[in-house]
């Protein structure tokens, strides 16, 4: 069955684009030039991902994540942000809105549908399972949050994609190579030390509750997430 993806941006040149490639690589499109038009398309049926700009005409980009992630029936669904390069890339990577991933504009179409599909991926191996527990830290896999005991850790969405799947592939050592294609979706444009500085924050956030041994580096393998020295 073909996946379904709303596309909301208000610069019909980019939806095009974006439609063109995404219908290319097998996926169906359904677009939407503003937050409202939004709504009227997913209130008719939810999609399987929606890939949201962040600059729209009235409600932003970032307040229909919110608002979507508010809702019973679209907590669940995964968000692609598109955002420019600077401030906006910094908010959505610094605070939780609750998006799965995001892309800076300009991006290349195959950088996007690669990104794409590993959030589809993603999704799918959830299946929507709820939480998970680990040796103190619990992942809510439907809100996308992130706990230390009753005490909700703020972590951005590439560190969380990273712990996802960490937390979900426990006590077993993974190279950088192999954490690139599992978490970033095999993204060609992303070199193997990017791995380690997504580590170093991650580390360094979960050092904050006392949690960072659970991310151990196996010398010259990579790495393995454990409860378990
Ligand atoms: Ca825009």
């Amino acid at each position: 069955m073909h996946k379904r993806i709303l596309i909301v941006e208000d610069e019909a040149s980019i939806r095009d684009m974006i439609a063109f490639a995404l219908r290319r690589a097998d996926l169906e499109v359904v677009h939407a030039a503003d937050a409202q038009a939004a709504l009227v398309a997913i209130a008719d049926a939810p999609p399987d991902l929606i890939l949201l700009d962040w600059m729209l005409p009235g409600m932003t980009g970032l307040e229909l994540a919110r608002r979507l992630r508010g809702e019973e029936r679209t907590a669940e669904v995964p968000i692609i942000m598109l955002t420019a390069r600077g401030e906006e890339m910094d908010r959505v990577n610094g605070l939780d809105a609750g998006v799965d991933d995001y892309v800076v504009k300009p991006f290349s179409t195959r950088e996007l549908i690669a990104r794409i599909k590993a959030v589809l991926r993603r999704a799918q191996a959830d299946g929507g399972t709820g939480s998970i527990e680990i040796g103190g830290l619990r992942i809510d896999g439907p809100a996308h949050r992130v706990y230390a005991g009753d005490a909700r850790i703020e972590i951005g969405p590439t560190e969380y994609r990273l712990l996802h799947f960490f937390i979900t592939h426990p006590d077993r050592v993974y190279s950088r190579a192999q954490l690139l294609d599992q978490v970033w979706g095999g993204s060609v444009y992303v070199e193997e030390r990017t791995v380690d500085v997504h580590i170093r924050r991650l580390r360094k956030t979960l050092e904050s509750f006392g949690l960072d041994s659970l991310i151990q580096t196996v010398r010259g393998t990579g790495y393995r997430f454990s409860a378990t020295r």
